[in-house]
């Protein structure tokens, strides 16, 4: 059975194998002995790899061990863990903050405790499956509206019983397509018609917004979404992920979350890691400065070359190919010529939409990304792409 699906799959050219990269992440990485320039990490702004980073996570290994030992409220709460929780409520704005072990455990176990049975849940289209998988849990009835699409999102407000408890999800940050949220209109119509809104900013967390708060401050909407959710795991360089809210709020899910209470807090190296992350963030804003301007030459590049792209607006620069086979040949063709960008088919992204993901982090130079835009325009050459 297990053989039939994995045949069907391959069939489909839908099959995942992992590959195995032999060097930490960063700009460039060791896969098959060759270096090769790396093109879809979600370490935005390289602090996976820095010093200050790396430092935290060993210094409270040292400290406090290499595991927690059991969940927070059964046998304590280590001080790695209260500071991250205090650094993330500082930088977010909010009264307090609650972290977990990954943004995936966060979204399955938060989602269920804002709606129930009773209630409807209105998505993007688009929205992370950890979301989705979250609406499925919590048991409310769960639609979709077209991805972005305001008009949509309103008459499926404007049809539903006015009592009915709803809440609007949607990610701040597409992951697969690197657009924006339009959170201005999404907070006016949550306003209007009595929504509460949750938002998923996994991607837009350090690089978004003037101080690199998020997708919320780059939509000035900061005051009107009272509470969000976010990881540690993409710009912050580390694991995990946090809720921000007010006290009330997050003493809420301390009590009601699942993946919070049954699960085993996640190592102190990564909370450590992800505090030293904030703090680098707070200082060091060049970095910010660089993954845009690193975006700009690679977006510029990408257009010039004639590529097929998605509406983005961040340093996710998705090149959409169509059939899975495709992207398929597309991501192999550059491995060849020294780029990682894996194709990214159905189920991550919808039938006919598989596409090379490219991201561009704070840490490529201009010889990675012109280095990169001779092998995509090589491989797109040969493929018939542009
Ligand atoms: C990566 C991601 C998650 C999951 O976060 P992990 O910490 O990797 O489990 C959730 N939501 C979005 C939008 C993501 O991109």
């Amino acid at each position: 059975m297990f053989e039939q699906h994995l045949r069907k799959l391959d069939d489909q050219h839908l099959l995942r194998r992992l590959r195995t990269i032999a060097s930490a992440t960063g700009p460039t990485v060791m896969l098959d002995n060759r270096r090769v320039i790396l093109l879809s990490s979600n370490n935005y702004l390289g602090l996976a790899t820095h010093p200050a980073v790396v430092e935290a996570a060993v210094a409270a290994t040292r400290q406090y061990g290499a595991g927690s030992g059991a969940s927070r409220l059964v046998c304590g709460s280590l001080p790695p863990h209260e500071e991250l929780e205090t650094a993330l409520a500082q930088f977010k704005g909010t009264e307090a903050s609650l972290t977990f072990a990954a943004g995936y455990l966060a979204n399955i176990s938060v989602i269920p405790t804002l709606i129930d049975k009773g209630g409807l849940i209105l998505a993007d289209r688009l929205c992370h499956a950890s979301l989705i998988d979250g609406c499925r849990l919590s048991g409310a009835t769960f639609r979709v509206y077209r991805h972005r699409d305001m008009n949509h999102l309103e008459q499926l407000l404007v049809r539903r019983s006015s009592a009915r408890p709803t809440l609007i999800v949607t990610d701040g940050l597409f992951s697969m397509d690197g657009d924006i949220a339009p959170l201005t209109d999404i907070a006016f119509l949550a306003e209007r018609y009595e929504a509460a809104v949750f938002v998923d900013d996994a991607h837009g967390t350090g690089i978004l917004g003037r101080t690199g708060r998020g997708t919320l401050e780059h939509c000035d909407v900061e005051s009107r979404i009272p509470y969000h959710m976010g990881t540690l795991s993409k710009a912050l360089g580390s694991a995990g992920a946090y809720l921000a809210g007010s006290t009330a709020f997050i003493a809420y899910l301390m009590n009601t979350c699942r993946a919070f209470t049954y699960t085993t807090a996640p190592p102190p190296a990564s909370a450590a890691a992800a505090t030293a992350a904030i703090r680098v963030i707070e200082q060091e804003p060049e970095r910010r400065a660089r993954l845009w301007h690193n975006r700009e030459r690679l977006a510029q590049g990408l257009t010039r070359l004639g590529f097929r792209l998605t509406a983005s607006e961040s340093p996710i620069l998705p090149i959409l190919v169509g059939n899975p086979d495709r992207a398929v040949i597309l991501a192999q063709a550059l491995l060849t010529h020294g780029v990682y960008a894996p194709a990214i088919r159905p189920p991550t992204v919808p039938p006919a939409t598989s596409r090379i993901r490219l991201t561009i982090t704070a840490d490529h130079n201009a010889e990675h990304i012109d280095d990169a835009l001779a092998a995509l325009e090589k491989a797109g050459r040969a493929l018939n792409m542009i």
